[in-house]
């Protein structure tokens, strides 16, 4: 039997509290043996330290992190984190640009330790089944529809709306997630409206048209101000029929009406991020792709900005 992973949380937010405490409890290749927060309440009889030095300086022995922060102040923690030799768990976004998740991995590399890159809703059950049932299909049009109400999902999160900190992208980013994961080929961006409210660094919505090399449009509509029933919708129409993948890909319907899932223990979101980054650090390796914020990065770059009413909470 190997001995469990010893693990410290560094940003006890939301995703911290709500996911990933439960599925490092629920995985025996994990020991949580510390959190980081400026703010936050020690996790049982864990020590809690203000800051990744406090931890380094007086903490107990850690083998690897999770870093639950906003993505503006993870690169800074993680260079820390590699520096000690320990293996860094990046939550999604892997980085604020895609420079720095570069000079991430050859840290790790130079460490010797594991750099995860974490994409939970590559994890969700409908992923893997929609995947492999496009394999043997021709896909001729693509359609992404993520909109959800952000005052429900994101209450009070300032470091969202500013640089770096993604706006819709933040959600859309993880139908990016899944699209690159169950397309067969590669695309790129051809034309993006992304729309900013006045008084905000980050977009309110976007509407994106991607292509794949054999001509397949991929559209995309993010939206932060839906209100009512949420949309976390991907359809694919193919040679034989619509794949549907709802609810941010958790639920997979297949032109006969076939629900697939796949349920082992790879998969569900946290779950299946634990049981990967267990596997990565075991095998010596890292899980380092950047396809969807590459795509992310390419809607700032080549995207139409129009300036929208201002957001206020
Ligand atoms: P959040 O609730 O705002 O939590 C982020 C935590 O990071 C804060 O509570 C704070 O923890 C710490 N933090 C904030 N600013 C910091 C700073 N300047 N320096 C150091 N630490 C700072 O955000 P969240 O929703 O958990 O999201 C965090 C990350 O997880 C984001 O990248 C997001 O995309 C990803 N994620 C979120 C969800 C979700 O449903 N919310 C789902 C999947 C992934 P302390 O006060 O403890 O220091």
């Amino acid at each position: 039997m190997t001995a469990p992973i010893r693990l410290a949380v560094i940003g006890m937010g939301k995703i911290a509290n709500d996911q990933h405490l439960p599925a490092i409890a629920a995985n025996p290749d994990f020991d949580l043996v510390a959190t980081v927060s400026r703010s936050g309440e020690p996790v049982g009889d864990l020590p809690l330290f203000p800051n990744i030095d406090a931890l380094i300086a007086s903490g107990p022995v850690v083998d690897a992190v999770a870093l639950c922060t906003p993505p503006q102040v993870r690169r800074a923690i993680a260079a820390t984190a590699l520096a000690q030799g320990w293996h860094v768990f990046l939550e999604k976004p892997p980085g604020a640009t895609l420079a720095e998740v570069v000079t991430l991995e050859n840290a790790a590399q130079a460490a010797g330790a594991s750099l995860f890159a974490s994409w939970h809703s590559r994890y969700a059950h409908g992923v893997e089944p929609a995947r492999a049932w496009l394999a043997a299909r021709t896909i001729q049009r693509v359609t992404v529809t993520w909109r959800e109400d952000v005052r429900v999902w994101h209450p009070g999160q300032e470091w969202i709306w500013a640089a770096g900190g993604f706006g819709v992208f933040d959600p859309g980013i993880n139908a990016l997630s899944i699209v690159t994961r169950i397309l067969p080929r590669p695309f790129f961006l051809e034309d993006a409206v992304l729309d900013v409210p006045a008084n905000r660094q980050a977009p309110i919505a976007a509407r994106l048209n991607f292509r794949d090399d054999a001509g397949v449009p991929i559209a995309a509509d993010f939206d932060w101000r839906q209100e009512g029933p949420q949309h976390w919708d991907i359809v694919v129409e193919t040679d034989q029929g619509i794949l549907r993948l709802a609810d941010g890909g958790a639920t997979l319907t297949l032109p006969t009406g076939e629900t697939p899932t796949q349920a082992d223990g790879l998969h569900g979101e946290y779950p299946g991020l634990y049981a990967r980054f267990a596997e990565v650090i075991r095998a010596g390796t890292s899980d380092v792709d950047v396809a969807p914020l590459r795509h992310v990065a390419d809607a700032f770059l080549r995207g139409k900005r129009e300036t929208v009413e201002p957001f206020v909470e």
